[in-house]
């Protein structure tokens, strides 16, 4: 008999998370018993013996991996933040199972068969709301992984994924291989000239590590982009710019035919599940639907961006030839950003540094539940002594207005040895309205924010507090949701509108009103002085048009590779790609330049961000058109607040999301609010 203080603590499910009791040693045993039960659920569903109903069908379906998803989800979390040899070991030898596990899910037949008994029921054509979605979805699902095809069909699917792992997989390693190849060493320190003191000392770190005289340049991004933006010798700048823009196509590392290969066997995937194209298959369940819509989406907006990125073209050459002289020559690609940031400090004299006392953490933090509290009634507290991964780590409850418990969430901001880099949101419990009443929601937000030093408190840069926003902003999402099934609550939504909650919390850190909430000096509690504030909204819109024009290249190209492009006809897929993205670049490209082939977002994993890139704009559309509803009732509005709560961040995906859109702003998306912001409309 095992008591509860011996039981292994991943097998159940538990609000408050025993963290000071799991052990590497609880996740091969938990990882084995879980998926045994949750192959005996599968089993079940799969060969029920008497009639198909919506509970005994798809909501034993919706709860099939509840325990697993748990257990990995913590185990996961601690393999990131708290991380020692024998949990790693224990992490990745528990992998590969469950995931082959989840994506057996769709392409277990009997399964499937079951499925569409219960949608040809009387009660499976009569479901209606979030149910009639969790069912439609789920049978789209299933087709797009093959559910439907023959057993001939099943056999070239599985042979044209084993495929695309594979060359995607070389793909990413030719990319890193080529990286790494490729060091220019500096032997005369006159010749760093323009570089600030920080590239500098860490060119001579990387000079010393390799036992080199002199300072070392790699084409890891630091490296590349401090020569970019700040070297003054135009060769040197001339010479990493051209080893980095042919990575990987070098004989032994060349990606050419790869991109072609790739590129096919997606075309032929599409193809046999009944897809016109790539593009098509991947979008079918996201906002945009089908590439054409997004192809038009960023053919719009690059309309509406071409006359300013022009003239800020033109007014660099005129910046460059005010400083060198009338004859100074055309801009070429290596020179476009070291003249951007020189005309950039001539026209705004702003360091963000100057910001930082004024974005103490703590302050920082509270200013954010006092916005949120604001705008939707919930109060956020802290609990001590709740059980953590690390002394640092804070814990918070959520109450609604009613002083309904709505969850809880972790917060751990500060870097350590044993965590993983970056900012990001994940979902321990997805609770929400149940017939035993509502069930609360648990979270977590991470960051690697700088630490406090010398007596002051932590800190932050502009960038740290937006990135703060908007990861609670993806935590709101989870936290609020009120959807009943499972599978499409929180932050299950489609890729191209899982970044509106996130991506809106940001408009906040940029309005007077609402920075005076949290951004005070640490020692004299002064708000941001005007003339600074006024300095870092002029530098926000600085090339705006170039940013955005790049972005807009980036996603076009990744359209046209997955829709349009044919080998027949358009030949080599880098050339194709160099001619596409000679429309969204400032300066001529080289003939020989050939940035698709390190790529990696489009290339280096079966789907990643194929046919995906534009998302990155799609979402920012959204942010600044639905932050327009709170400009213009007030920036604290609790009404709108109150409608965006209930419209979006409490639906999850229990609804289209360009539905969910429509009924927030009573219309579809507009671009225009976004080329408002950057300084472009
Ligand atoms: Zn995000």
């Amino acid at each position: 008999m095992s008591s509860p203080e011996t039981a292994n603590p991943l097998l159940t499910v538990e609000f408050r998370i025993p963290f000071d009791r799991i052990r590497a040693a609880d996740v091969g045993p938990a990882t084995a018993e879980l998926l045994a039960q949750a192959r005996a659920r599968l089993d079940t569903i799969a060969h029920l013996p008497g009639e198909r109903t919506y509970r005994n069908s798809m909501d034993a379906l919706d709860r099939l991996t509840e325990p697993l998803d748990y257990a990995m989800g913590v185990v996961r979390h601690l393999e990131s933040v708290a991380t020692y040899p024998e949990l790693r070991a224990a992490f990745n030898a528990a992998q590969p199972e469950v995931s082959a596990f989840y994506s057996g899910i769709p392409l277990h037949h009997e399964l499937w068969e079951g499925i569409k008994a219960f949608a040809s029921t009387p009660e499976g054509k009569a479901i209606t709301g979030e149910r009639r979605r969790y069912l439609d979805k789920t049978i789209d699902t299933f087709r797009r992984h093959g559910a439907d095809l023959d057993a001939a069909g099943k056999k070239k699917l599985e042979e044209l994924d084993v495929e695309l792992t594979q060359v995607t997989t070389k793909f990413g390693e030719n990319v890193l291989d080529s990286t790494n190849a490729f060091e220019f060493v500096i032997p005369d320190e006159a010749d760093l000239a323009g570089l600030p003191p920080t590239a500098v000392a860490a060119a001579r770190d990387s000079a010393e590590r390799k036992g080199l005289e002199g300072w070392r340049f790699t084409l890891q991004a630091p490296d590349y982009l401090a020569v970019m933006t700040y070297m003054d010798n135009a060769a040197t700048r001339r010479h990493l710019y051209q080893a980095y823009s042919v990575r990987a196509t070098e004989e032994g590392r060349n990606n050419r035919p790869l991109i072609a290969r790739i590129l096919e066997l997606r075309s032929q995937k599409a193809r046999l599940l009944g897809f016109g194209d790539f593009a098509d298959l991947v979008l079918e369940d996201r906002m945009a639907h089908n590439g054409a819509r997004a192809l038009h989406f960023l053919e719009d907006l690059k309309a509406k961006t071409e006359r300013r990125f022009r003239e800020e073209n033109r007014e660099l050459l005129e910046f460059r030839r005010s400083v060198e002289g009338p004859d100074a020559p055309e801009l070429e690609p290596w020179d476009v950003a070291y003249f951007a940031e020189k005309q950039r400090a001539a026209l705004y004299d702003f360091d963000e540094e100057t910001l930082r006392p004024y974005f103490p953490l703590e302050k920082v933090v509270a200013g954010m539940f006092d916005l949120v509290h604001r705008l939707y009634g919930i109060t956020v507290t802290e609990e001590k002594g709740v059980p953590t991964w690390d002394a640092q780590v804070c814990y918070y409850n959520v109450h609604d207005e009613d002083g309904k418990f709505i969850g809880g969430f972790y917060a751990d901001w500060y870097p350590r040895e044993n965590k993983r880099g970056g900012a990001w949101m994940d979902a321990f419990i997805t609770g929400g309205p149940t017939e035993k009443g509502f069930e609360p929601h648990l979270g977590l937000i991470c960051g690697n924010l700088s630490k406090p030093i010398g007596g002051k408190p932590a800190l932050l840069t502009h960038r740290d507090v937006e990135t703060i926003f908007h990861e609670f902003g993806h935590l709101l999402h989870h936290l609020l949701s009120k959807v009943r099934v499972r599978s499409l609550a929180g932050t299950s939504v489609a890729w191209d509108f899982v970044e509106l909650p996130s991506q809106i919390m940001e408009n906040w850190c940029w309005e007077r009103a609402s920075l005076d909430l949290f951004a005070r000096h640490w020692e004299t509690g002064e708000p941001v002085p005007e003339d600074l504030f006024q300095k870092m909204k002029q530098a926000r819109t600085f090339r705006a048009a170039n940013a955005q024009m790049r972005q807009l290249g980036f996603g076009f190209v990744d359209l046209m590779l997955h829709t349009r492009y044919s080998p027949q006809r358009d030949g080599d897929p880098v050339e194709y790609s160099r001619r596409v993205l000679q429309e969204y670049s400032p300066a001529p490209l080289p003939p020989q330049h050939a940035m698709i082939a390190g790529f990696t977002h489009l290339f280096s994993s079966p789907v990643g961000y194929a046919a995906a890139y534009y998302s990155y704009k799609w979402a920012e559309v959204l942010d600044a058109d639905a932050f327009t509803r709170f400009r213009e009732s007030g920036i604290f509005s609790r009404e709108v607040g109150g409608e965006f709560r209930e419209k979006i961040l409490s639906r999850g995906d229990s609804q289209d999301p360009a539905e969910l859109y429509r009924s927030f702003m009573g219309r579809e998306p507009d671009p225009m609010a976004l080329l408002v912001r950057s300084g472009l409309a």
